[in-house]
């Protein structure tokens, strides 16, 4: 029996990998507890043309936040990515595909990006970029990011070249804000990972109504956040 392609039409897409309600446990259970998820998450996707997906995996914070650990694996796979497409898609190798194609890797994560991770991710980007046009001048590779909020860590602090030191304060998380803002200049998608994206639905009725709140307001400051970045009401 041939083996199924993990190559999926958009529309028909069915996620294997999903998040865990101990992934999405954002915060406590009631102040001051300490049962909320100790680690971030990311599960990574790749598209090709807007039309066909196919998951690349889970990726924890060990050690290092998720977001490097997947940049780390991205740097080291695209191409195996890139050539699997064509073999499996259109029964050629890419170096004799005809017309331009696009990839995207998308990185769902459970929080939002800290400036190392932003970094990271815009670092792997460009560095993926010049070895695909190299390799496969048809070829574009573009990145996005999907999260439930900015981060957010109290007294974190960014040290931008350009700007200097931008923090992290009570209630006025900047250098998690600048981090989206930064993402956003530099081209990469950013939306929003809600409770009813194919990744979190399953598990969405077994977090407690405390949790789902506070997604639902995290959630909601990233998409104000945006919506002032598109508007140029927010500046850095
Ligand atoms: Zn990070």
């Amino acid at each position: 029996m041939a083996k199924a392609s993990p190559w999926q039409r958009v529309d028909e897409f069915v996620p294997k990998t999903t998040f865990t309600a101990q992934d999405l446990q954002l915060i406590g259970s009631r102040p001051g507890a300490t049962d909320y998820a100790p680690h971030t998450s990311v599960i990574a996707l790749v598209g090709v043309d807007r039309q066909m997906v196919r998951e690349i995996g889970r990726f924890d914070s060990v050690g290092r936040h998720a977001e490097r650990n997947f940049a780390q694996d991205l740097e080291a796979r695209w191409g195996e990515y890139v050539r699997s497409y064509y073999r499996e898609v259109n029964g050629i190798p890419p170096e004799q595909a005809q017309g331009k194609h696009r990839f995207e890797f998308l990185a769902k994560i459970t929080r939002g990006p800290c400036g190392e991770c932003a970094s990271a991710l815009l670092a792997t980007r460009a560095r993926v970029r010049a070895a695909a046009a190299r390799a496969y001048p048809n070829v574009t590779v573009d990145l996005a990011i999907r999260s439930t909020g900015v981060y957010g860590k109290v007294g974190y602090t960014y040290n931008d070249p350009a700007r200097g030191p931008i923090g992290n304060e009570p209630q006025n998380p900047r250098a998690g804000q600048f981090q989206i803002w930064r993402l956003l200049q530099q081209g990469i998608s950013v939306g929003i990972l809600t409770l009813d994206d194919p990744a979190t639905q399953a598990v969405r009725d077994t977090l407690d109504g405390r949790r789902q709140w506070y997604i639902g307001t995290v959630n909601r400051e990233l998409r104000d956040l945006l919506t002032a970045i598109k508007n140029k009401t927010v500046t850095f």
